[in-house]
Protein backbone atom coordinates (compact mmCIF):
# COMPACT_ATOMS: atom_id res chain seq x y z
CA UNK A 1 0.00 0.00 0.00
CA UNK A 2 1.39 3.55 -1.09
CA UNK A 3 0.07 6.24 0.45
CA UNK A 4 0.25 9.36 -1.54
CA UNK A 5 0.64 13.27 -1.62
CA UNK A 6 -1.23 14.93 -4.68
CA UNK A 7 0.04 18.37 -5.52
CA UNK A 8 -2.54 20.02 -7.53
CA UNK A 9 -5.41 17.30 -7.16
CA UNK A 10 -8.07 19.67 -9.43
CA UNK A 11 -5.88 19.36 -12.45
CA UNK A 12 -5.77 17.71 -15.59
CA UNK A 13 -3.03 15.39 -14.24
CA UNK A 14 -4.56 15.47 -10.79
CA UNK A 15 -8.26 14.34 -11.51
CA UNK A 16 -6.73 11.14 -13.99
CA UNK A 17 -4.71 10.48 -10.76
CA UNK A 18 -7.72 10.32 -8.71
CA UNK A 19 -9.05 8.06 -11.05
CA UNK A 20 -5.99 5.85 -10.98
CA UNK A 21 -6.14 5.88 -7.03
CA UNK A 22 -9.55 4.71 -7.07
CA UNK A 23 -9.13 2.09 -9.53
CA UNK A 24 -6.63 0.54 -7.26
CA UNK A 25 -7.88 0.57 -3.91
CA UNK A 26 -5.57 -2.39 -2.82
CA UNK A 27 -2.36 -0.68 -4.01
CA UNK A 28 -3.20 3.56 -3.15
CA UNK A 29 -4.00 5.67 -0.07
CA UNK A 30 -4.61 9.08 -0.79
CA UNK A 31 -3.82 10.88 1.76
CA UNK A 32 -3.11 14.53 0.98
CA UNK A 33 -4.97 16.61 -1.93
CA UNK A 34 -4.13 20.18 -2.48
CA UNK A 35 -5.16 22.87 -5.18
CA UNK A 36 -4.55 26.28 -6.15
CA UNK A 37 -8.50 27.66 -6.00
CA UNK A 38 -10.81 25.18 -7.57
CA UNK A 39 -12.04 25.01 -3.71
CA UNK A 40 -15.52 23.26 -5.25
CA UNK A 41 -13.69 20.45 -6.84
CA UNK A 42 -11.18 20.00 -3.91
CA UNK A 43 -14.16 20.06 -1.55
CA UNK A 44 -15.72 17.81 -3.93
CA UNK A 45 -12.83 15.12 -3.95
CA UNK A 46 -12.04 15.49 0.03
CA UNK A 47 -15.45 14.32 0.76
CA UNK A 48 -15.02 11.21 -1.86
CA UNK A 49 -11.77 9.95 -0.92
CA UNK A 50 -11.75 11.02 2.62
CA UNK A 51 -7.78 11.90 2.89
CA UNK A 52 -5.82 12.69 5.76
CA UNK A 53 -5.13 16.65 4.60
CA UNK A 54 -6.15 18.92 2.15
CA UNK A 55 -4.61 22.21 1.18
CA UNK A 56 -6.07 25.19 -0.55
CA UNK A 57 -3.35 27.57 -1.27
CA UNK A 58 -5.65 30.75 -2.16
CA UNK A 59 -5.58 31.79 1.08
CA UNK A 60 -9.56 33.84 1.29
CA UNK A 61 -11.16 30.37 0.48
CA UNK A 62 -9.65 28.17 3.42
CA UNK A 63 -13.45 29.38 5.35
CA UNK A 64 -14.82 27.91 2.16
CA UNK A 65 -13.08 24.64 2.21
CA UNK A 66 -13.23 24.33 6.26
CA UNK A 67 -16.53 24.85 6.60
CA UNK A 68 -17.74 22.38 4.12
CA UNK A 69 -15.39 19.53 5.61
CA UNK A 70 -16.02 20.24 9.29
CA UNK A 71 -18.14 17.40 9.78
CA UNK A 72 -15.61 15.03 8.32
CA UNK A 73 -12.15 13.39 10.10
CA UNK A 74 -10.09 15.80 7.29
CA UNK A 75 -7.48 18.27 8.17
CA UNK A 76 -7.74 21.72 6.36
CA UNK A 77 -5.08 24.12 5.80
CA UNK A 78 -3.58 27.21 3.65
CA UNK A 79 -1.26 28.55 1.78
CA UNK A 80 2.43 27.85 0.41
CA UNK A 81 4.17 27.03 3.48
CA UNK A 82 0.96 25.11 4.29
CA UNK A 83 1.83 23.14 0.67
CA UNK A 84 5.44 22.83 1.51
CA UNK A 85 4.55 21.14 4.85
CA UNK A 86 2.36 18.72 3.96
CA UNK A 87 4.63 17.22 1.71
CA UNK A 88 6.68 16.37 4.79
CA UNK A 89 4.00 14.08 7.27
CA UNK A 90 4.58 11.31 7.99
CA UNK A 91 2.18 9.28 6.40
CA UNK A 92 2.97 10.27 2.92
CA UNK A 93 5.03 7.54 0.92
CA UNK A 94 4.81 9.76 -2.48
CA UNK A 95 4.21 12.67 -3.34
CA UNK A 96 2.83 13.32 -7.02
CA UNK A 97 3.82 16.87 -7.88
CA UNK A 98 0.95 17.58 -10.43
CA UNK A 99 0.73 21.01 -9.77
CA UNK A 100 1.58 24.06 -12.67
CA UNK A 101 4.68 25.95 -13.36
CA UNK A 102 7.34 26.91 -11.24
CA UNK A 103 5.71 26.97 -8.31
CA UNK A 104 6.17 23.49 -7.79
CA UNK A 105 9.68 23.70 -7.04
CA UNK A 106 9.90 24.75 -3.66
CA UNK A 107 7.00 22.15 -2.48
CA UNK A 108 9.15 19.33 -4.84
CA UNK A 109 12.67 20.59 -2.72
CA UNK A 110 10.87 20.11 0.46
CA UNK A 111 9.45 16.72 -0.42
CA UNK A 112 12.58 15.19 -1.78
CA UNK A 113 14.41 16.53 1.88
CA UNK A 114 11.91 14.63 3.73
CA UNK A 115 12.36 11.30 1.98
CA UNK A 116 9.58 11.03 -0.17
CA UNK A 117 9.65 9.36 -3.87
CA UNK A 118 8.26 11.98 -6.25
CA UNK A 119 6.30 10.99 -9.04
CA UNK A 120 6.82 13.75 -11.22
CA UNK A 121 4.67 15.58 -13.36
CA UNK A 122 5.78 18.95 -12.77
CA UNK A 123 8.38 19.39 -15.38
CA UNK A 124 8.63 23.12 -14.53
CA UNK A 125 10.70 22.13 -11.68
CA UNK A 126 13.27 20.21 -13.46
CA UNK A 127 13.27 22.68 -16.12
CA UNK A 128 14.00 25.40 -13.57
CA UNK A 129 16.45 23.67 -11.60
CA UNK A 130 17.52 20.28 -12.56
CA UNK A 131 20.74 20.26 -11.17
CA UNK A 132 20.04 21.32 -7.51
CA UNK A 133 17.20 18.57 -7.92
CA UNK A 134 18.29 15.71 -9.10
CA UNK A 135 21.68 16.62 -6.75
CA UNK A 136 19.30 16.57 -3.50
CA UNK A 137 17.50 13.20 -4.91
CA UNK A 138 20.54 11.81 -4.78
CA UNK A 139 21.71 13.23 -1.52
CA UNK A 140 18.57 11.94 0.15
CA UNK A 141 18.32 8.93 -1.80
CA UNK A 142 15.31 9.76 -3.56
CA UNK A 143 13.89 8.31 -6.90
CA UNK A 144 11.92 10.72 -9.36
CA UNK A 145 9.80 8.70 -11.25
CA UNK A 146 8.71 10.54 -14.51
CA UNK A 147 4.67 11.33 -14.99
CA UNK A 148 5.24 12.99 -18.40
CA UNK A 149 4.52 10.50 -21.10
CA UNK A 150 7.40 10.83 -22.98
CA UNK A 151 9.84 10.27 -20.32
CA UNK A 152 7.30 7.56 -19.12
CA UNK A 153 8.03 5.82 -22.08
CA UNK A 154 12.13 6.42 -21.87
CA UNK A 155 11.86 5.10 -18.39
CA UNK A 156 10.03 1.99 -19.58
CA UNK A 157 12.69 1.10 -22.02
CA UNK A 158 15.38 1.39 -19.53
CA UNK A 159 13.75 -1.21 -17.00
CA UNK A 160 16.07 -4.03 -17.28
CA UNK A 161 18.70 -1.98 -18.82
CA UNK A 162 19.85 0.12 -16.13
CA UNK A 163 23.42 -1.26 -16.00
CA UNK A 164 23.67 -0.34 -20.29
CA UNK A 165 24.75 3.28 -21.12
CA UNK A 166 22.29 5.40 -23.29
CA UNK A 167 23.85 6.15 -26.82
CA UNK A 168 20.51 8.47 -27.99
CA UNK A 169 16.97 8.61 -26.38
CA UNK A 170 14.35 10.09 -29.18
CA UNK A 171 11.85 12.10 -27.99
CA UNK A 172 8.67 12.55 -30.01
CA UNK A 173 6.53 15.01 -30.37
CA UNK A 174 2.81 15.62 -31.88
CA UNK A 175 3.79 18.61 -33.33
CA UNK A 176 1.28 20.16 -32.13
CA UNK A 177 -2.64 22.03 -33.64
CA UNK A 178 -0.34 24.12 -35.92
CA UNK A 179 2.23 21.83 -37.53
CA UNK A 180 3.03 22.59 -40.80
CA UNK A 181 1.80 26.27 -41.04
CA UNK A 182 4.33 28.86 -41.74
CA UNK A 183 5.10 32.24 -39.28
CA UNK A 184 2.66 34.23 -41.43
CA UNK A 185 0.11 31.59 -40.54
CA UNK A 186 1.03 31.74 -37.01
CA UNK A 187 1.01 35.52 -36.63
CA UNK A 188 -2.51 34.92 -36.89
CA UNK A 189 -3.85 31.95 -34.89
CA UNK A 190 -5.86 32.51 -31.83
CA UNK A 191 -5.92 31.13 -28.09
CA UNK A 192 -9.49 29.29 -29.03
CA UNK A 193 -7.38 27.22 -32.20
CA UNK A 194 -3.94 27.13 -29.79
CA UNK A 195 -5.91 25.56 -26.92
CA UNK A 196 -7.09 22.70 -29.55
CA UNK A 197 -4.78 20.18 -29.01
CA UNK A 198 -5.19 17.00 -31.46
CA UNK A 199 -4.14 14.10 -29.53
CA UNK A 200 -4.12 15.32 -25.76
CA UNK A 201 -6.63 16.80 -23.07
CA UNK A 202 -4.19 18.89 -21.05
CA UNK A 203 -4.14 21.88 -18.64
CA UNK A 204 -4.72 25.51 -20.32
CA UNK A 205 -0.45 26.00 -20.15
CA UNK A 206 0.95 22.93 -21.37
CA UNK A 207 -1.64 23.29 -23.85
CA UNK A 208 -0.41 26.26 -25.11
CA UNK A 209 3.41 25.28 -24.70
CA UNK A 210 2.40 22.04 -26.94
CA UNK A 211 1.24 24.40 -29.77
CA UNK A 212 4.10 26.28 -29.63
CA UNK A 213 6.14 23.59 -29.06
CA UNK A 214 7.68 25.15 -25.55
CA UNK A 215 6.38 22.07 -23.60
CA UNK A 216 8.79 19.82 -26.38
CA UNK A 217 11.84 22.12 -25.13
CA UNK A 218 10.66 21.82 -21.65
CA UNK A 219 11.12 17.77 -21.91
CA UNK A 220 13.71 17.99 -23.66
CA UNK A 221 15.75 19.66 -20.66
CA UNK A 222 13.19 17.34 -18.42
CA UNK A 223 15.00 14.50 -19.93
CA UNK A 224 18.46 15.46 -19.55
CA UNK A 225 18.48 15.74 -15.72
CA UNK A 226 16.33 12.61 -15.56
CA UNK A 227 18.38 10.72 -17.82
CA UNK A 228 21.28 12.02 -16.82
CA UNK A 229 22.70 13.24 -20.44
CA UNK A 230 24.73 15.07 -22.19
CA UNK A 231 22.73 17.66 -24.79
CA UNK A 232 23.87 15.78 -27.67
CA UNK A 233 22.41 12.60 -26.56
CA UNK A 234 18.80 13.87 -27.34
CA UNK A 235 16.81 14.26 -30.52
CA UNK A 236 13.40 15.41 -31.00
CA UNK A 237 11.44 14.07 -33.29
CA UNK A 238 7.49 14.69 -34.86
CA UNK A 239 5.30 11.99 -34.50
CA UNK A 240 2.06 13.15 -35.34
CA UNK A 241 -0.30 10.03 -34.13
CA UNK A 242 1.05 10.08 -30.56
CA UNK A 243 1.39 6.39 -30.46
CA UNK A 244 5.34 6.15 -30.16
CA UNK A 245 5.70 7.83 -26.75
CA UNK A 246 9.43 8.13 -27.16
CA UNK A 247 12.33 5.87 -27.68
CA UNK A 248 16.16 4.58 -26.40
CA UNK A 249 19.01 3.83 -28.40
CA UNK A 250 21.66 1.95 -26.92
CA UNK A 251 24.94 1.56 -27.61
CA UNK A 252 24.50 -1.70 -29.89
CA UNK A 253 22.76 -0.04 -32.28
CA UNK A 254 19.19 -1.22 -31.04
CA UNK A 255 15.96 1.49 -30.26
CA UNK A 256 13.82 0.31 -27.96
CA UNK A 257 10.31 2.56 -28.01
CA UNK A 258 7.40 2.38 -25.98
CA UNK A 259 3.87 2.48 -27.58
CA UNK A 260 -0.06 3.00 -26.81
CA UNK A 261 -2.95 5.27 -27.51
CA UNK A 262 -2.54 8.85 -25.71
CA UNK A 263 -3.65 8.23 -22.36
CA UNK A 264 -1.98 9.93 -19.55
CA UNK A 265 -3.72 7.19 -16.77
CA UNK A 266 -1.19 5.17 -17.95
CA UNK A 267 2.47 6.75 -17.13
CA UNK A 268 0.46 8.37 -13.83
CA UNK A 269 -0.14 4.88 -13.16
CA UNK A 270 3.30 3.31 -13.50
CA UNK A 271 5.10 6.35 -11.79
CA UNK A 272 2.46 5.41 -8.84
CA UNK A 273 2.68 1.43 -9.22
CA UNK A 274 6.83 1.01 -10.15
CA UNK A 275 7.91 -1.33 -10.32
CA UNK A 276 3.96 -3.11 -10.68
CA UNK A 277 2.79 -2.73 -14.03
CA UNK A 278 -0.93 -3.04 -12.78
CA UNK A 279 -3.77 -3.98 -14.42
CA UNK A 280 -5.86 -1.79 -16.24
CA UNK A 281 -9.11 -1.14 -17.71
CA UNK A 282 -7.29 1.14 -20.39
CA UNK A 283 -8.41 1.14 -24.13
CA UNK A 284 -6.41 -0.71 -25.67
CA UNK A 285 -4.46 -0.06 -29.10
CA UNK A 286 -4.54 -1.75 -32.22
CA UNK A 287 -2.21 -1.67 -35.07
CA UNK A 288 -5.00 -1.81 -37.23
CA UNK A 289 -6.43 1.09 -36.33
CA UNK A 290 -3.26 3.38 -37.35
CA UNK A 291 -1.97 1.59 -40.48
CA UNK A 292 0.25 4.70 -40.65
CA UNK A 293 2.63 5.97 -38.15
CA UNK A 294 4.85 8.83 -39.52
CA UNK A 295 7.77 10.67 -38.30
CA UNK A 296 8.79 14.28 -39.55
CA UNK A 297 11.57 16.73 -38.65
CA UNK A 298 10.52 19.72 -36.37
CA UNK A 299 10.49 22.96 -37.63
CA UNK A 300 12.72 24.71 -35.64
CA UNK A 301 12.78 27.82 -37.53
CA UNK A 302 9.14 28.82 -37.36
CA UNK A 303 8.97 27.22 -33.65
CA UNK A 304 11.60 29.46 -32.43
CA UNK A 305 10.22 28.31 -28.69
CA UNK A 306 11.69 24.64 -29.57
CA UNK A 307 15.42 26.47 -30.29
CA UNK A 308 15.47 29.10 -27.63
CA UNK A 309 14.68 25.76 -25.08
CA UNK A 310 17.32 24.08 -26.68
CA UNK A 311 19.84 26.94 -26.47
CA UNK A 312 18.84 27.45 -22.97
CA UNK A 313 19.90 23.75 -22.38
CA UNK A 314 23.01 24.33 -23.71
CA UNK A 315 24.69 27.68 -22.10
CA UNK A 316 22.67 26.06 -18.99
CA UNK A 317 22.99 27.88 -15.73
CA UNK A 318 20.26 29.81 -14.98
CA UNK A 319 19.48 30.23 -18.82
CA UNK A 320 16.35 27.46 -18.57
CA UNK A 321 14.86 29.09 -15.60
CA UNK A 322 14.55 32.37 -17.61
CA UNK A 323 13.28 30.66 -20.63
CA UNK A 324 10.80 28.98 -18.08
CA UNK A 325 9.71 32.37 -16.12
CA UNK A 326 9.74 34.50 -19.28
CA UNK A 327 7.49 31.75 -20.89
CA UNK A 328 5.08 31.12 -18.09
CA UNK A 329 4.46 35.21 -18.17
CA UNK A 330 4.10 35.20 -22.18
CA UNK A 331 1.73 32.03 -22.02
CA UNK A 332 -0.86 33.75 -19.46
CA UNK A 333 -0.94 37.11 -21.35
CA UNK A 334 -1.34 34.90 -24.83
CA UNK A 335 -4.12 33.51 -22.72
CA UNK A 336 -5.33 36.71 -21.70
CA UNK A 337 -5.45 37.45 -24.92
CA UNK A 338 -2.52 40.24 -24.47
CA UNK A 339 -0.15 38.97 -26.93
CA UNK A 340 0.05 37.30 -30.47
CA UNK A 341 1.15 33.76 -30.75
CA UNK A 342 4.53 34.67 -31.80
CA UNK A 343 5.42 37.42 -29.36
CA UNK A 344 5.68 35.02 -26.97
CA UNK A 345 8.83 33.80 -28.56
CA UNK A 346 9.91 37.68 -28.56
CA UNK A 347 9.69 38.23 -24.59
CA UNK A 348 11.16 34.82 -23.91
CA UNK A 349 14.41 35.40 -26.51
CA UNK A 350 14.78 39.10 -25.18
CA UNK A 351 14.37 37.89 -20.99
CA UNK A 352 17.00 35.75 -22.24
CA UNK A 353 19.84 38.19 -23.41
CA UNK A 354 18.54 40.76 -20.74
CA UNK A 355 18.57 39.10 -17.24
CA UNK A 356 21.78 38.39 -15.87
CA UNK A 357 23.30 34.73 -16.46
CA UNK A 358 24.37 33.01 -13.67
CA UNK A 359 26.92 29.84 -14.01
CA UNK A 360 25.86 27.78 -11.14
CA UNK A 361 22.80 29.15 -9.27
CA UNK A 362 21.62 28.54 -6.30
CA UNK A 363 18.13 28.52 -4.75
CA UNK A 364 18.33 32.04 -3.77
CA UNK A 365 19.67 32.66 -7.36
CA UNK A 366 16.64 30.57 -9.19
CA UNK A 367 14.28 32.84 -7.11
CA UNK A 368 15.97 35.91 -8.31
CA UNK A 369 16.54 35.06 -11.53
CA UNK A 370 12.55 33.63 -11.64
CA UNK A 371 11.37 37.10 -9.94
CA UNK A 372 13.69 39.67 -12.33
CA UNK A 373 12.60 37.29 -15.54
CA UNK A 374 9.18 37.62 -14.75
CA UNK A 375 9.45 42.00 -14.18
CA UNK A 376 11.26 41.45 -17.69
CA UNK A 377 8.43 39.79 -19.19
CA UNK A 378 5.48 42.01 -17.90
CA UNK A 379 7.44 45.18 -19.13
CA UNK A 380 8.17 44.14 -22.24
CA UNK A 381 4.23 43.05 -22.61
CA UNK A 382 3.05 46.74 -21.28
CA UNK A 383 5.23 48.19 -23.97
P1 LIG B 1 -3.80 22.02 -14.76
O1 LIG B 1 -3.77 23.47 -15.05
O2 LIG B 1 -4.91 21.21 -15.33
O3 LIG B 1 -3.79 21.79 -13.19
C1 LIG B 1 -2.88 22.44 -12.37
C2 LIG B 1 -3.09 22.08 -10.91
O4 LIG B 1 -2.11 22.80 -10.16
C3 LIG B 1 -4.45 22.47 -10.35
O5 LIG B 1 -4.84 21.51 -9.41
C4 LIG B 1 -4.17 23.80 -9.65
O6 LIG B 1 -5.03 24.02 -8.55
C5 LIG B 1 -2.75 23.63 -9.18
N1 LIG B 1 -2.02 24.89 -9.13
C6 LIG B 1 -1.99 25.85 -10.09
N2 LIG B 1 -1.20 26.87 -9.71
C7 LIG B 1 -0.71 26.54 -8.49
C8 LIG B 1 0.14 27.20 -7.58
N3 LIG B 1 0.67 28.41 -7.84
N4 LIG B 1 0.44 26.56 -6.42
C9 LIG B 1 -0.07 25.36 -6.14
N5 LIG B 1 -0.90 24.69 -6.96
C10 LIG B 1 -1.22 25.28 -8.12
O7 LIG B 1 -2.38 21.45 -15.23
P2 LIG B 1 -2.04 19.99 -15.79
O8 LIG B 1 -2.28 19.94 -17.24
O9 LIG B 1 -2.63 18.94 -14.90
O10 LIG B 1 -0.45 19.99 -15.63
C11 LIG B 1 0.18 19.85 -14.36
C12 LIG B 1 1.67 19.60 -14.58
O11 LIG B 1 1.83 18.34 -15.23
C13 LIG B 1 2.35 20.63 -15.47
O12 LIG B 1 3.65 20.87 -15.02
C14 LIG B 1 2.38 19.96 -16.83
O13 LIG B 1 3.46 20.39 -17.62
C15 LIG B 1 2.55 18.50 -16.45
N6 LIG B 1 2.03 17.56 -17.44
C16 LIG B 1 0.71 17.56 -17.74
C17 LIG B 1 0.22 16.66 -18.70
C18 LIG B 1 -1.24 16.60 -19.01
O14 LIG B 1 -1.65 15.72 -19.77
N7 LIG B 1 -2.07 17.46 -18.48
C19 LIG B 1 1.10 15.81 -19.35
C20 LIG B 1 2.45 15.84 -19.02
C21 LIG B 1 2.90 16.72 -18.06
MG1 LIG C 1 4.81 15.10 -22.54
Amino acid sequence: MKRIAILGSTGSIGTQALDVIKANPENFELEVITAHSNADLLITQALEFNPNTVVIVKEDLYKKVQEALKHKDIKVYAGVNALCSVVEMGTVDMVLTAMVGYAGLQPTIRAIKAGKQIALANKETLVVAGQLITDLAREYGVNIYPVDSEHSAIFQCLVGEFHNPIEKIILTASGGPFRGRTAAELAQVTKAQALKHPNWDMGAKITIDSASLMNKGLEVIEAKWLFGLKNEQIDVVVHPQSIIHSLVQFEDGSIKAQLGLPDMKLPIQYALGYPQRLKSAFPRFSFLDYPQLTFEQPDLKTFRNLALAFEAMERGGNLPCILNAANEVAVSSFLRDEVGFLEMSDIIESCMTKVAYIANPSYEDYVSTDREARERASELIIK
